[in-house]
């Protein structure tokens, strides 16, 4: 199998319960969980590619806002499944474009839009490393 990152962002968190029991009937298996609060520090370092990006300072001011909860989730082909099961960035794309999605279901918004997941191997393991330093792959 493969690991993957996968957050619940703060406009999801309260539907923790139910997002969870969904991921686990989709194949995902939740071998870690941390919930945390970031601070605008940390949320810049792990958003750190978009730097300079116009929606960075939202971005940052909103991933800092509430608690978050991260996961090392595991599956065959996690990391591009669960990006498939989160559906497209923009929430309202999502609710056209993938109803079934979780963006689509959680989501508010393109910012606000309740998940995250690593988009590839290295990625993973910086991410899954950025939360759970002490977790050890294989
Ligand atoms: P993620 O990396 O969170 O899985 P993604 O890869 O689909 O999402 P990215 O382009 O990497 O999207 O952007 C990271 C996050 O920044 C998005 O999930 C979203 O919360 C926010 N974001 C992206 N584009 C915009 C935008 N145009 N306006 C506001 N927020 C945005
Ligand atoms: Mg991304």
């Amino acid at each position: 199998y493969q690991c993957t990152l996968a957050i619940i962002k703060p406009n999801a968190v309260r539907k923790e319960d139910e997002i969870v029991e969904l991921l686990e009937k989709q194949g995902f298996c939740v071998l870690q969980r941390r919930c945390v609060r970031l601070t605008s520090e940390q949320a810049s370092e792990f958003y750190t590619e978009h730097y300079g990006k116009m929606f960075f300072p939202a971005l940052v001011t909103f991933m800092s806002s509430g608690p978050i909860v991260a996961y090392i989730l595991a599956k065959n082909n996690a990391i591009e499944d669960w990006r498939n099961s989160m559906g497209p960035t923009n929430s309202m794309n999502a609710r056209i474009a993938a109803p079934e999605s979780l963006r689509a279901k959680y989501g508010i918004d393109e910012m606000r839009n309740g998940f995250h997941g690593s988009d590839g191997p290295l990625t993973a393991e910086r991410e899954i490393r950025f939360f759970f330093p002490d977790f050890i792959s294989h």
